[in-house]
């Protein structure tokens, strides 16, 4: 009786985009006994002909509470530890420098307090656990290689192109009581859901390219580690308006990310063999990990691809269309939420749903009010984040309002205070919230600065008066020359 119209046929909800968005609501939606389609554009990725579109290879990302949350609720037996099997805990961030002796420095820092961690997943490993997991449910059918070209959500159809037999291209209609479009950040879904409601869309490209480079695995691995840097840190190499990161992978071997202005690639693609000098002039000791000629090679066998940042707003259609993750709200990977964000909206979506029936508007309506304004937040925290990645993480007022939230959220837990980082990262919190929270410790320390710092200088003053000054001095002196001041 569950998910069936009044005729005894079951609900159908149809997916457009076998990502892991689209994957996993399509399991939500099984789970919840509905008749599901999914149409995929591209081949099946578990096929080893397939290459992976945008990357030459599969990229590592992070994945994080929020993500593992939206799996673990999925209510499939086993489904989390599988992928989890295949992941690498990251404690911090490691950051790689050049002291003023031009010594080269690594300075680890770790994410939380409470020790808890993010994990390096590979996004095809993922995206075939949860392929192989829709493929045992009896009442999921998948399409691979059908391209959605049209849609009328009025009267739920959409249409779909996909090859004969024959090899001739050929356009399918299909039927649908509700259609979730997880197409990713170009979604044909969108494009025809703006024509049925009034959607506001907004849209940035930063001026910023990245390309993937791969550190291989050790030579000679050791008994213990077959990576040639620490496998359980995001390594970082920050710079004022350019960044190197490493994410470790199972094999040793690690996937890296030069995000870098477009001018600066164009400058390095005219002449590659300054690549090498460019990276030891920015990124101090990747030559070492990377040798120079596969660093030119890689540079320019990989593509040099866009960042995208985007927001629309409303995500749904009366009770027949809503989008999920980075159809509707793409964003720079720098706070490495995309996904995570993505598998999140499955949860919160099907929490609104009515259990046992076919959607209804009012869900959808409850849907959109409540995720726009946390895709927006967190859209907005991950390109500032860049700034934070670059300059942040080795600023010392970076690491003093660190250190305190930490010694609050530690010694004083009842207090409630965290990190930014680790209300995103670590909990489940609204990304609004967490907004208004982080900015409310901000305002708090900016009091507490107001009243310590004239309370200081009071202090100060009236120990100089007393003739601290000169105890001061003699201290210096005493210190250089190794005496104590005793007054
Ligand atoms: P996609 O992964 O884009 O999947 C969309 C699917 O829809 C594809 O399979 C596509 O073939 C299919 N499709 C497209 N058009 C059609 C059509 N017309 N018909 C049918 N099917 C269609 N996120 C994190 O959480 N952590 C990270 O560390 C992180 N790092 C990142 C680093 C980089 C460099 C980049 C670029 C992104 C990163 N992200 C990260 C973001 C993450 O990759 C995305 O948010 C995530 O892949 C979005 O998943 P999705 O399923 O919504 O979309």
């Amino acid at each position: 009786s569950q998910n069936q119209h009044e005729s005894g046929t079951k609900s159908k909800i149809v997916v457009v985009g076998a990502g892991p968005v689209g994957a996993l609501a399509a399991i939500y939606a099984a789970e919840r006994g509905f008749e599901v389609e999914v149409y995929e554009l591209r081949n099946d990725l578990r096929d080893p002909s397939t290459t992976p579109l945008n990357f030459t290879r599969s990229i590592n990302l992070a994945l994080s509470e929020r993500g593992i949350n939206s799996l673990r609720a999925s209510g499939r037996d086993g489904l989390l530890e599988r992928i989890m099997a295949d992941t690498i805990p990251m404690r911090g961030r490691m950051i790689h420098g050049k002291k003023a002796s031009g010594s080269i420095y690594e300075e680890a820092q770790d994410y939380d307090i409470h020790g808890r961690t993010i994990f390096a997943v590979d996004r095809g490993g993922l995206n075939k656990h949860l392929l192989d997991e829709l493929e045992s449910m009896p009442n999921v059918k998948i399409f691979f290689n059908h391209k959605l070209v049209g849609a009328n959500f009025a009267d739920n159809k959409a249409w779909l192109e996909t090859k004969s037999p024959a090899g001739e291209t050929q356009e399918i209609e299909i039927t649908f009581d509700l259609l979730i479009g997880a197409d990713g950040a170009h979604s044909a879904t969108r494009y025809h859901l703006m024509k049925y409601t009034r959607m506001d869309y907004r849209q940035e490209y930063i001026d910023t390219l990245w390309c993937e480079f791969t550190i291989t695995p050790k030579a000679n691995p050791t008994s213990t580690s077959k990576h040639a840097i620490s496998p359980n840190h995001l390594h970082i190499w920050p710079g004022s308006d350019r960044m190197f990161i490493a994410i470790p992978s199972l094999d040793g071997s690690f996937t890296c990310t030069l995000f870098l202005p477009s001018g600066e690639f164009s400058c390095l693609a005219t002449d590659p063999s300054t690549i090498p000098a460019f990276f030891n002039a920015s990124f101090p000791g990747v030559t070492a990990l990377i040798p120079p000629a596969s660093l030119i090679a890689q540079f320019e066998a990989n593509p040099h691809l866009p960042l995208i940042s985007l927001t629309c707003s409303p995500y749904h259609f009366r009770a027949s269309a809503v989008i999920l993750g980075d159809a509707a709200h793409a964003m720079v990977p720098f706070y490495g939420q995309g996904m995570n964000a993505g598998l999140e909206d499955v949860r919160v979506l099907f929490d609104l749903l009515p259990p046992s029936i076919t959607p209804t508007p009012e869900s959808l309506d409850r849907y959109t009010a409540l995720r726009a304004p946390d895709a927006a937040a967190i859209g907005a925290l991950a390109l500032a984040n860049y700034v934070e990645m670059r300059e942040g993480v080795v600023s010392p007022l970076y690491k003093l309002r660190k250190r305190l939230e930490e010694t609050l959220s530690q010694y004083f837990p009842a207090l409630g205070w965290a990190t930014q980082y680790s209300r995103v990262s670590f909990g489940n919190m609204r990304y609004s919230e967490v907004v208004e929270a982080s900015r409310h410790q901000g305002n708090v320390i900016l009091a507490a600065g107001a009243l310590v710092v004239p309370v200081i200088g009071v202090a100060v003053a009236v120990w100089m008066a007393k003739g601290g000054v000169k105890c001061y001095t003699r201290a210096v002196w005493g210190l250089v020359h190794g005496q104590v001041c005793r007054r």
